[in-house]
């Protein structure tokens, strides 16, 4: 099924959206479950186990954290990123947690939140299981849930069943499952990209809606471009990464003041741009899934780059670039993965960049298959890139990385726009090889911070 772009853009915190996010979502569901089914009141124990990639990120992640956010109530896009600290605190002095913000059941954090670093789930390397206990210490309910990617979550069954994972009883007007298929409908309708991704968005909710909604998601994520840029000091976590942004927007800015701009200067701002997200991003701060918040900086920065550098850019521009960023991003969900604990930085990183692409040529007013062009081109460039993130933080590579990822998007963009649209590899045959390549990559590329930079450069 076609993934709506509020499915591919959620507001929510950092780090991370299948670490963060996702666990955040699942914490919260397996108590509403309860509650809906009216055995909430008799729960008087919880306990969680994290297994494989959740396991050895956790505290890099602030998995744990999550996992206690999503107990106590919160939700990624309602919780106040500075009240997170306060939450978490009281829970650990007090040794006891608000059931979804109600009663108050003991929690002690040693017993009840368990690293199960031994034993991988099934069904995916993101696994969580949730048990819950009445005061005779008799099982209520238990569910496994995994977080597979952008804030995605999904149960046992929900994963291994061969219905589509996104689904509700909207028919769209056009279901492509394909670029081959949407390349096809373009020309028989006579459409645009942008213009079929609208009208799918309009069989779930008014075109005003779709665009009032856009734009809001826009000014989260240019929000948190502006708060990154004043950012300063140090990162979390224990690495030490200073903060650069608002160095880099400083030495920008006076370059410019003293007419002493690069030729490259639209580079050095589109990856500040990136950088200041991801740095908000690594602070726990409000972010937008662009599809996850690892790659949260790529495209923000590219529709500002965008905004700042093309004299006609419109808001009817920026509504363009999510739409196709959307018929991209759906794609790749629909036939690979934009999990890097499933596909590594390819299906983060290189995700980001190929919708990026294909969002900046549209909004420029490329064809459909020159946009069909500029995904392909972000993809295919990305192929084979791992996971590796040090400390299980995300920082490094994480944060340049997105810089890489936005820069390379504008190229893509631009060679897709010189051609006529004619290319030999196409957009799915890309995106069947970064799945196959994520398949094959040994696990230790794939978010587990057991390869790659992770265990050459010393986290201290
Ligand atoms: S290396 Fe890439 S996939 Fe891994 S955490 Fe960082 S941004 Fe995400």
């Amino acid at each position: 099924m076609t993934a709506s772009v509020f499915d591919l853009f959620k507001i929510g915190i950092g780090p991370s959206s299948s670490h963060t996010v996702g666990p955040m979502v699942a914490a919260g569901t397996f108590l509403r479950d309860l509650q809906a089914a009216n055995t909430l009141e008799r729960v008087e124990r919880v306990v969680v186990s994290l297994h494989g990639s959740l396991a050895f990120t956790c505290k890099g992640h602030g998995t744990d954290r999550a996992i206690l956010l999503g107990l106590s109530g919160e939700r990624p896009d309602e919780v106040d990123p500075d009240d997170v600290e306060v939450i978490q605190e009281q829970i650990r002095s007090s040794q006891s947690l608000r059931l979804l913000g109600g009663r108050k059941i003991g929690f002690n954090e040693r017993e009840d939140l368990v690293l199960d670093f031994k034993n991988f789930l099934p069904a995916h390397s993101n696994g969580m299981r949730f048990k819950a206990f009445d005061a005779m210490g008799t099982e209520l309910a238990s569910e496994v849930f995994y977080s597979i990617g952008g804030g995605f979550i999904a149960t046992e069954a929900e994963l291994t069943s061969v219905a589509p994972m996104i689904q509700d009883d909207v028919r769209l007007p056009f279901p492509f499952k394909s670029s081959a298929e949407m390349l096809e409908m373009g020309q028989v309708s006579g459409k645009t990209i942008t213009t079929m991704i609208m009208a799918n968005e309009c069989a779930r909710r008014s075109e005003t809606q779709v665009r009032d909604g856009i734009m809001a998601i826009w000014n989260v994520m240019t929000g948190c471009i502006d708060r990154g840029l004043t950012g300063e000091g140090k990162l979390p976590g224990g690495l030490s990464v200073r903060r650069r942004a608002a160095g880099i927007h400083r030495e920008l800015i006076t370059d410019a003041g003293r007419n002493a701009k690069l030729p490259h200067d639209c580079i050095d701002w589109t990856s500040l741009y990136a950088i200041a997200v991801n740095e908000e991003n690594a602070s726990g701060g409000r972010v937008v899934t662009a599809p996850t918040n690892g790659a949260a900086g790529v495209i923000p920065a590219t529709i500002r780059y965008y905004r700042e550098f093309f004299p006609a850019s419109s808001d009817d521009g920026i509504i363009d670039f999510f739409l196709a960023a959307t018929a991209v991003g759906s794609l790749i969900k629909q036939n690979a993965s934009i999990s890097g604990a499933e596909m590594g930085c390819q299906g983060e990183v290189g995700s980001a960049s190929a919708m990026a692409a294909a969002g900046l040529a549209a909004a420029l007013g490329g064809s459909n298959e020159q946009v069909e062009n500029a995904a392909e081109i972000g993809l295919e460039h990305h192929l084979g890139m791992t996971c590796d993130p040090v400390g299980g933080l995300v920082q490094i590579p994480c944060i340049e990385r997105n810089a890489m990822g936005a820069v390379k998007a504008i190229n893509a963009a631009s060679l897709a726009l010189k051609g006529d649209g004619e290319h030999h590899v196409t957009l799915d045959a890309v995106i069947e090889t970064m799945r196959q390549t994520g398949c094959d990559m040994a696990s230790k590329y794939k978010e587990t911070s057991q390869g790659g930079l992770a265990v050459n450069v010393v986290a201290c």
